[in-house]
């Protein structure tokens, strides 16, 4: 079966979905979709998602060099629908895109915060013109990079602790 709130496959055997602790016996009863969706919303809420953004600059000389960097959000995660991308308005000069990209991503709590490093495999798409963001199953998120038509997706992170023991 599949939990309704955050669409991982689970054993029947459990009464919560081991992912998100959503109670499996709500499957049947009805209004379960609204009843998912605000717990869905509740275990988001106050979680953004941020990529640290290098900015470049023209030496004396005139090559480039990196310049400062820094985290920018690009979305609060309960704003996010699953299996589908929010894609993060700015647009960017494609860098080099024969190789994977490095995306350094931080994941913001209330209390404290997460680092993460995910690769995306850019040769796939040739196209990195802008960046989103993928809720998969389970609460887990991606970077997509590209655009709306041809986009690659990077490794999946966990979004939330899991509530219950497996
Ligand atoms: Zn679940």
């Amino acid at each position: 079966m599949q939990c309704r709130c955050c669409m991982q496959h689970i054993n029947q055997a459990h009464s919560r979905c081991p992912i998100c602790g959503f109670p499996t016996n709500s499957n049947s009863s009805a209004g379960v979709e609204k009843l998912a969706k605000s717990y869905r919303a509740d275990r988001l809420s106050g979680i953004t998602v941020s990529v640290k953004f290098f900015y470049y600059e023209r030496s004396k000389s005139g090559e480039l060099v990196e310049g400062k960097s820094e985290y920018v959000t690009i979305a609060q995660a309960d704003t996010l629908e699953y299996r589908s991308v929010f894609w993060f308005g700015k647009r960017f000069n494609p860098p080099q895109v024969d190789r994977n990209i490095q995306l350094e991503v931080r994941l913001g709590y209330p209390e404290r915060a997460v680092f993460k490093t995910l690769t995306a495999k850019i040769e796939d798409t040739m196209n990195c013109a802008r960046l989103g963001l993928y809720l998969d199953d389970g609460f887990n998120v991606c970077l997509a990079a590209g655009d709306e038509n041809n986009y690659v997706l990077s490794e999946r992170t966990p979004l939330i602790q899991s509530t219950v023991q497996k």
